[in-house]
């Protein structure tokens, strides 16, 4: 832009500019303008094909760089992954070959675990360190195994050795008892027999005391004899065809006597489509019960007990009967319920103080249940009482009872009582045994009034003082009616003599009071009257020689001698083996036993 051309050419563009009309400009002007503006558009031209060689070279510079670092730029890379790839396959084929070595190595442990395998360590990187490590875990294993192992086996030997001990034990508590049994039997036999002949009133006290001490410790014996075999396998259920209703009646009056003495009331409610005969070992049943029914009685200080049979199902010949005995006594606390059923165990320590007692009889029981395939349940409120119950499921033998063939002095019969609900329930304890031909008088002024040919009298008693006044009444007007009396267990127990022929008391029904209607058993005066006591082995050898005989088969002397002595009176006589053997002999004699 220093050539004088630019300065040329711009002042003729000025000059050109400040004159409108081109006319007014020279032409020696032009030429020279028009020459400086070719000069300068050369320059120009010459300008411009510089600056694109120089761009050009400039970009083919640059260009050739760029290229030139793309090469070292792949060519590093490239190296860098080929290091990488080199690496990666090199740790890959170490960590293949130290997993398959401890694989191996674990398998053969899997396989044989008394194996002492060891992964072989060489280096000093991470995976012999883990190697290592695992060796020393699997040493670890190794010791804690042997340590097991030889644990197990004392535990092993001291199971074997306890149960042992325990069986030990079991055999002689059982052997123990059966053989504390045994003269037991003739202290209680004996204090029987002598509470029997004429003792000064100290005397009688005295043989008192021992029968109930006896009783007790018997009764201790008993528990703890069938404890011990029930923990020895050694109890078995013999299930027979047994009369369900009648082992509830023989249980309830068994304890009769101390439910009368405490002045409780006895409820016995049983279903009437519970089966007259069902499959069930009835003694052992009938042991649950009394011993539910005695804790009611022990626990009970006054209230009622009740005793139910329910049928809850029946199924072809089966049949789920619930048994229940609950009482109003002094209950048990809901914590203390589970503790219960644990042999050796109270509610707490005030009871034994207070009742006494081993607290074996609850545990004896569930597992007698159990062994007849039932669970004994408890519903219990401090204070309101308790609800045992248990439900059987057993084979039905006999449904009913079925009617009664009609036997001597049937029908006829007067229900003499002035409560509706006893009637009821006496009516339909009778029906169903299948008797008919009773005809209820709510008042003894009724049946005498009557006039009806009535050859058997059932009397309800309201007071003993009543009935004394009138038993005569209706003896007068039917002298050889067959008189019974129920008296409630609550009521006093009066020796009416020969004035009626039987004595039923109420709630104990059944087959008592089935039997007392459907027989005309001898008057109470006909009994026969035991013959005196014979006390030496003369007297015995002599009383032996009576009419009805049985075979004794017993070995203890003891033993024989009150059984002896009962019998004879009994009015039996009866011959004595002292073994099995002895007894087959009798029978191959020929004798006859009743
Ligand atoms: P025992 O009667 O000889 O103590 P059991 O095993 O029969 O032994 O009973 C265990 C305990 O369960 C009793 O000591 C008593 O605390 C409680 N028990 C059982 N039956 C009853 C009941 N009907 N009412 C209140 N407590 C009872």
């Amino acid at each position: 832009f220093n050539n004088p051309a630019f300065n040329k050419s711009a002042d003729f563009r000025n000059h050109v500019l400040s004159h409108p009309r081109v006319n007014n400009v020279t032409l020696s002007d032009k030429k020279i303008g028009l020459k400086a503006l070719n000069e300068r558009k050369y320059l120009l031209n010459n300008v411009s094909f510089i600056i694109e060689t120089q761009l050009n070279e400039e970009i083919l510079l640059s260009v050739s760089e760029f290229k030139t670092k793309r090469h070292i730029f792949i060519s590093g890379t490239f190296f860098v992954i080929l290091i990488i790839t080199l690496l990666g396959l090199n740790l890959t084929q170490r960590v293949t070959h130290y997993l398959s070595r401890i694989l191996i190595s674990l398998e053969k442990i899997e396989s044989d675990p008394t194996s002492t395998e060891v992964i072989p360590v060489n280096g000093k990187d991470e995976f012999s360190f883990f190697a290592h490590k695992i060796n020393l875990l699997s040493e670890a294993r190794m010791i804690n195994q042997t340590k097991l192992i030889n644990s197990l086996n004392a535990a092993c030997i001291a199971k074997n050795k306890a149960e042992e001990a325990n069986k030990a034990k079991s055999s002689f508590l059982a052997n123990m008892s059966h053989e504390i049994r045994t003269p037991l039997n003739g202290v209680i036999g004996l204090s029987e027999i002598l509470s029997e002949t004429s003792l000064t009133p100290n005397q009688s006290d005295y043989v008192n005391t021992i029968d109930t001490s006896t009783h007790l410790l018997l009764n201790l014996i008993n528990d703890i004899l069938d404890f011990s075999k029930i923990e020895s396998g050694k109890l078995l259920i013999t299930p027979h065809s047994s009369n369900v209703r009648e082992l509830i009646y023989d249980a309830a009056s068994i304890l009769l006597p101390s439910i009368a003495n405490k002045g409780l009331n006895l409820v016995i409610n049983i279903d009437d489509n519970v089966p007259y005969t069902v499959m069930l070992d009835e003694h052992r049943l009938r042991q649950v019960i009394v011993n539910l029914l005695s804790n009611a009685v022990k626990f009970t200080g006054n209230g009622s007990i009740i005793i139910a049979i329910k049928c809850i199902d029946k199924k072809n010949q089966t049949t789920s009967l619930l048994f229940e005995v609950i009482d109003t006594g002094i209950g048990i606390a809901q914590e203390k319920q589970a503790q219960v059923f644990e042999a050796f165990s109270q509610e707490d320590s005030s009871v034994t103080r207070k009742f006494g007692g081993t607290g074996l009889g609850l545990a004896i029981s569930i597992e007698l249940i159990q062994l007849m395939g039932g669970v004994v349940k408890l519903e219990s409120e401090k204070g309101k009482g308790c609800r045992f119950y248990f439900t059987l499921t057993l084979e039905i033998i006999v449904q009913n009872r079925g009617v009664n063939t009609p036997s001597q002095g049937q029908g006829n019969i007067a229900l003499i009582n002035s409560s509706h609900s006893l009637v009821e329930e006496v009516l339909h304890n009778i029906n169903y045994y299948g008797l008919s031909g009773i005809e209820p008088f709510a008042a003894i002024d009724d049946l005498l009034k009557s006039n009806r040919a009535l050859n058997k009298m059932v009397y309800f008693q309201q007071s003993p003082q009543k009935t004394l006044l009138d038993i005569p009444l209706i003896r007068r007007i039917y002298p050889s009616a067959f008189i019974i009396i129920i008296r409630h267990h609550n009521d006093n127990l009066v020796d009416y003599g020969s004035q009626i022929n039987a004595l039923i008391t109420y709630p104990l029904l059944g087959m008592r009071l089935f039997d007392a209607l459907r027989e005309n058993p001898l008057p109470v005066q006909a009994k026969i009257v035991a013959p005196p006591v014979p006390i030496n082995n003369e007297q015995i050898q002599l009383a032996s020689f009576q009419a009805k005989k049985v075979l004794l088969v017993e070995d203890n002397l003891v033993n024989q001698k009150i059984v002896l002595i009962m019998l004879n009176k009994s009015g039996f006589s009866c011959d004595i083996a002292n073994n099995g053997q002895e007894a087959v002999d009798y029978f191959n004699a020929g004798n006859k036993y009743l």
